[in-house]
């Protein structure tokens, strides 16, 4: 564990935090003032440093820029009332991105340097987390292949880096989504489990057709079928017919959240019954009709539960009328309560920066 004194911090003159409207944030424009930097070259990862956040020059011949060789993650700091300083299941992340970047031909991250790293910048930029709950620092830590060469094959050098964006849980409003019928997020044997930068590009533009449409989400289904319910944008996806909850099963095609794992178990927790299985789009629009379709909500660090009010297939509209006490206000509750360190942790998910 050489590696702490390795850390090597540069810190920035001067902090942009008093210029920064806390109460009116846009998600994911304003960022902090440091980032953490990491290069991976001659087969390992170099000392990791600290540095003002600042632009990064590449040659235009850079990998990422030909074959989209890039990862990444999506996480949260929390402080609560006494200043204390938490993550949420930091090491599943840690985990993801090594997954993700093994998919992609690219080294793993070391853990002591991801959790060494992600403290150090945490501590730098404390008064960018605000305490409350709903306030979150959004941790963005991602890979590129930074080696100036255009042939397609993997990068002999990476760059690793961590940037930090103050959040207010956003998307809250209820979506109305589209369900696929034609095109794919992922298919069987492809990168859909892994947050590879590709994967989102790919998605924009069916997504695109559907705001056109009037709807903001697409609930992408099987490759194969379009049969089978799978997953949105960035968010897992619940369905709740009469009091039960259902979500697919996580294949290669799915991102495998946290959100949606720890709502499973929330569930659990609760009494509340959560089937983990295929889902067909039929079944759903029958629970629908039958008006035994009480909610559908996506899931995901970023906005923890977004509530969905409409979706549509094969040019039916399906509208699913608002609830009280739904299962999802229940679970950003209980999610934010954990986070925010508000309610007791007993699985042990709170991680504190100390
Ligand atoms: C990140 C992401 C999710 C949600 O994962 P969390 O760990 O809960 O944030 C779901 N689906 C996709 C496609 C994602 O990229």
């Amino acid at each position: 564990m050489e590696y702490t004194e390795n850390l090597q911090i540069e810190k920035s003159e001067t902090s942009k935090i008093n210029s920064v409207n806390f109460n009116k944030l846009d998600f994911g424009r304003v960022f902090t003032d440091h980032m953490f930097v990491c290069d991976f070259a001659d087969g390992k990862w170099q000392a990791p440093k600290i540095m003002p956040y600042q632009s990064l020059s590449f040659e235009p011949s850079a990998r990422v820029f030909h074959y989209g060789q890039a990862v990444f993650e999506g996480m949260k700091a929390y402080k609560d009332d006494n200043g204390k300083i938490f993550l949420f299941r930091p090491d599943e992340n840690h985990a993801r991105i090594n997954k993700s970047a093994a998919r992609l031909a690219m080294p793993e991250f070391p853990k002591n340097y991801f959790f060494k790293g992600l403290e150090a910048l945490l501590k730098l930029d404390s008064e960018w987390i605000k305490p409350g709950v709903g306030n979150s620092l959004y941790l963005r830590p991602f890979v590129i292949a930074t080696e100036p060469a255009i042939s397609a094959s993997p990068a002999n050098s990476y760059k690793f880096i961590i940037i930090c964006s103050p959040a207010k849980s956003y998307y809250n409003s209820p979506v109305r989504v589209l369900i696929a019928e034609e095109y794919s997020r992922s298919a069987d044997g492809g990168v859909g489990y892994a947050k590879a930068a590709g994967n989102y590009a790919a998605q924009f533009y069916p997504t695109s057709l559907a705001q056109q449409k009037g709807f903001q989400q697409v609930i992408w289904t099987d490759a194969n079928t379009h049969k089978y319910l799978e997953e949105a944008g960035t968010m897992n996806i619940f369905f709740r017919v009469n009091d039960k909850l259902i979500t697919a099963p996580n294949n290669d095609r799915i991102l495998d959240g946290v959100t949606r794992k720890s709502i499973i178990q929330l569930a659990s927790d609760l009494g509340i019954t959560c089937e983990v299985r295929q889902i067909t789009v039929e079944e759903i629009k029958t629970a629908a009709r039958a008006g035994e379709l009480k909610e559908v909500f996506g899931v995901g660090t970023a906005a923890v539960v977004s509530p969905v009010s409409a979706f549509e297939h094969k040019n039916e509209l399906f509208e699913i009328p608002e609830l009280e006490n739904s299962y999802g206000q229940l679970f950003k509750k209980s999610l934010l309560n954990i986070q925010h360190n508000v309610s007791e942790d007993k699985h042990g998910w709170r991680y504190e920066v100390k």
